[in-house]
């Protein structure tokens, strides 16, 4: 055994870091949190880097220095988990031993799903902000074009910030005015569902500004295949079930996610969940089966969309109610189902989108329409926000 804890935390991501640093806060004195990347990454910023708003080293940070204070970090993966000797497995040979478990990997990004996809956004015309490595390039691309058509295409299924999708699109859009080739450049937005977002009141704003650019949404629809040396992408319209192929001379594609592959493999996911994500129950975030194990975040299989925003509450909820089982106290706390999406519906605002499970409108502040397109919302969002989760979502304060 290579060590135990009475909190070993799977991922350091922005689940497990927050949680970390608000269990040490709740006094928690042992807690131990298992992540490989020496790079953190605040993926809400990605968007801004595909449409040229923030630059690469703005979003990423050395693990080192984001670990909450008094947290233990292993630098290494976790490959099984065996609930009945609450034991992890890591990638290094050796295993942990737990009191509690808390997993929060993220997703996995599952580019072969889609016939060659993973080839296309490597190739000269594709790229895809849900990739850091990807994500300037993107903005390269797209500042690059000045006519041709611009495909973004959103998967079926839970992803990352389902709104996040649409992000770079709208960005660009307005460079292209700004530099007066917008109507010279057709932009196609691929996506799945039956409206733009699904959120009353979001939808009409995102509708307007879809409007406003001359944007192509095709509803109920899925990028299905690519071939990237041809440049086209052919799409199913699930309404009537035919397929088109579009010729592209820029594809920012967003891929299908799932939990990652080795989390599938455990007992920790629902029997029949395609998904793989954790079995909690999504009030409390304890597992269904197995007391001590807890998730949040991404993999968790709660019922709202996924978001770090959702984390903010999950957060304490989970935190709140594990410090109660260790008392030996009622699990009291419960999350909501909130979660959030800020479009940015231009270079300078934002339609910021509060709902939950049910894509009901949720806001944090009653009466105040913040699903309106606002400057003031794009200052939260792009220089506000950032610097919150630095100083102290990490850090389990916010
Ligand atoms: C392009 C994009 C835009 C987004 N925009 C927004 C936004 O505007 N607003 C918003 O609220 N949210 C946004 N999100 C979503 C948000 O970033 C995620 O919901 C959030 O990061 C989820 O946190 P998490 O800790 O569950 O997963 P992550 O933050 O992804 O962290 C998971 C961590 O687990 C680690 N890990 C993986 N496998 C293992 C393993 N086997 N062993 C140990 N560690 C492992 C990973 O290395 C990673 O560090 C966006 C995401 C993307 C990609």
């Amino acid at each position: 055994m290579a060590g135990q804890h009475e909190v070993v935390i799977i991922g350091g991501g922005n689940a497990g870091l927050s949680l970390a640093g608000r269990l040490r806060r709740y006094g928690v004195k042992d807690v131990a949190v298992v992540e490989p990347k020496e790079q953190h990454f605040f993926q809400p910023l990605f968007s801004h880097i595909a449409g040229g708003r923030a630059s690469a080293s703005e979003a990423t940070r050395p693990q080192r220095s984001v670990m909450p204070r008094g947290v233990e970090w292993v630098r290494d993966s976790v490959v099984d988990v065996d609930p009945a000797a609450s034991t992890v497995s890591l990638a290094s040979g050796g295993q942990l031993g737990y009191g509690h478990l808390v997993v929060c990997p993220g997703l996995q990004l599952d580019w072969g799903k889609i016939p060659g996809l993973a080839e296309a956004v490597h190739s000269p015309a594709g790229a895809s902000h849900y990739e850091f490595g990807l994500a300037a390039k993107s903005w390269t691309l797209l500042s690059a074009l000045k006519s041709g058509t611009a495909v973004f295409t959103m998967p079926a299924g839970p992803i990352k910030c389902g709104g996040a999708a649409q992000k770079p699109m709208y960005l660009a859009c307005d460079y292209w005015r700004e530099q007066g080739v917008l109507q010279d450049i057709r932009v196609v937005m691929v996506q799945p569902y039956p409206t733009v977002f699904g959120v009353p009141g979001v939808d009409e704003e995102l509708n307007r500004k879809i409007a406003e650019y001359g944007i192509e949404l095709r509803l109920n629809s899925e990028l299905v295949s690519v071939d990237p040396a041809a440049q086209t992408a052919r799409i199913q319209d699930h309404a009537t079930g035919s397929t088109e192929e579009l010729h592209y001379d820029v594809l920012n594609a967003v891929p299908p996610q799932s939990a990652p592959d080795w989390l599938k493999a455990t007992k920790l996911p629902a029997a029949g969940d395609a998904g793989g994500f954790v079995e909690v129950n999504p009030q409390t975030l304890r597992h269904a089966r197995f007391p001590n194990v807890w998730s949040l975040g991404d993999a968790a299989a709660t019922t709202n969309s996924k978001s770090g925003g959702s984390l903010r509450k999950q957060t304490k909820v989970l935190a709140k109610n594990l410090v109660a089982v260790r008392k030996g106290k009622p699990l009291k706390q419960k999350y909501d189902g909130y979660s959030v999406c800020p479009f940015t519906v231009s270079r300078s605002t934002v339609v910021f989108a509060e709902f939950d499970d049910q894509f009901q409108p949720m806001p944090t502040i009653p009466k105040v329409p913040t699903w309106k397109e606002t400057r003031l919302s794009w200052i939260v969002d792009r220089d506000i926000f950032p610097q919150i989760y630095w100083r102290l979502i990490l850090k389990g304060r916010a």
